[in-house]
């Protein structure tokens, strides 16, 4: 098993789009047999969907082939984007929550991991939101490091929004609670708030999130709890969907990074174990790198 691993893991590595190379060449191949679909299901393992859904994934498979009587390569992968598209979405509800409220702002708490893309999100959805007319205010709640209110200034300076920051070290929740109680002032559409990074497996760290939602949830009810994964991760990311899920309620997962990877299976995984559906995706490192989440061209991607 770990040999057969092994060699599939260097399958999938040698390039981009792999995924859908593995599936052309088992459909292509004289007969579909048990060792094929084997071969199959232990690609979307490789592939972060995760045991279940790859099982589930190849069972539906098998039955729709069988059903159809498809035979030829396409029909085959016709199946198989359907089938794929089919679990992606879920028929998740993607929009964002950020409706003004009463005279409340929508307010949109970004968390994660530290490096995942919590800041530049942050920046990015900014950028989005503003495109769309809102008038939106930054504020920088991860007062851990200096440089990472900074960064959030800079993004503020790039996209034309208003940021709030705390001087550093200054506590988190407030600086929160400051940057609530600035968009209600300031009659803004929407407030963004970043948080600093935490390691899911910190139980302090993650104590002191559950504070910063609850301080920031003081004037103005929180509408979006949006977990930032990297999508180059791997299986820790649902670790991490579910620790954080665990402290404040997550109502959105942005997949960073899906510019570096192929993989990206984990959407299928932390969406079944979290019930929370994927709404963003990061693209790039740019200002107009964020995508709302789409099933379909997602899976092209993947078959591709
Ligand atoms: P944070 O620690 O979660 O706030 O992460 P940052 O927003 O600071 O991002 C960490 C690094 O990842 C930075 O170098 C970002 O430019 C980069 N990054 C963030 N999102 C993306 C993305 O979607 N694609 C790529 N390629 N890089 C990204
Ligand atoms: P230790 O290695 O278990 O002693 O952990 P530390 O307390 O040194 O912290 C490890 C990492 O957690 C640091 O690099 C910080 O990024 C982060 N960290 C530590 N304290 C805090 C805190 O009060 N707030 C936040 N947001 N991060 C912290
Ligand atoms: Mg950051």
């Amino acid at each position: 098993m770990e040999q057969r691993s092994a060699k599939l893991r260097e399958r999938l590595g040698r390039s981009q789009g792999s995924l859908g190379q593995v599936f052309r060449k088992v459909f292509s191949g004289s007969q579909l047999d048990d060792a094929a679909w084997q071969d199959l299901e232990d690609t979307l393992i490789m592939a972060d969907l995760g045991v279940t859904a790859a099982s589930d994934i190849v069972q539906n498979l098998k039955n729709a082939v069988r059903k159809s009587g498809a035979n030829s390569p396409q029909e085959l992968m016709e199946i198989a984007s359907q089938e794929l598209t089919r679990l992606v979405d879920g028929g998740f509800d993607r929009s964002l929550n950020i409706t003004r409220t009463n005279s409340n702002p929508a307010i949109v708490l970004t968390v994660g991991v530290n490096g995942t893309g919590k800041t530049t999100t942050t920046g990015k959805l900014a950028r989005l939101l503003s495109a769309q007319d809102k008038d939106v205010l930054l504020g920088a709640a991860d007062t851990f490091r200096a440089a990472a209110a900074e960064q959030l200034m800079t993004w503020g300076e790039r996209v034309g929004v208003p940021v709030i920051r705390g001087a550093e070290g200054s506590d988190s929740a407030s600086v929160a609670f400051e940057s609530v109680a600035a968009g209600i002032e300031l009659e803004v559409d929407v407030v963004l708030i970043d948080t600093a990074g935490r390691l899911h497996t910190k139980q302090g760290l993650m104590d002191e999130l559950g504070k910063v939602y609850r301080v920031a949830s003081k004037s103005a009810p929180i509408s979006e709890v949006l977990l930032v994964i990297d999508a180059t991760t791997g299986q820790n990311g649902l670790a991490q969907a579910k620790v954080f899920s665990e402290v404040v309620p997550v109502t959105g997962v942005v997949l960073s990074k899906l510019d570096g990877t192929a993989k990206g299976g984990i959407v299928i995984a932390i969406q079944q174990a979290l019930g929370v559906p994927v709404k963003l995706v990061g693209l790039g490192e740019g200002p107009d790198d964020l995508a709302v989440f789409n099933p379909a061209d997602f899976v092209t991607g993947l078959l591709n």
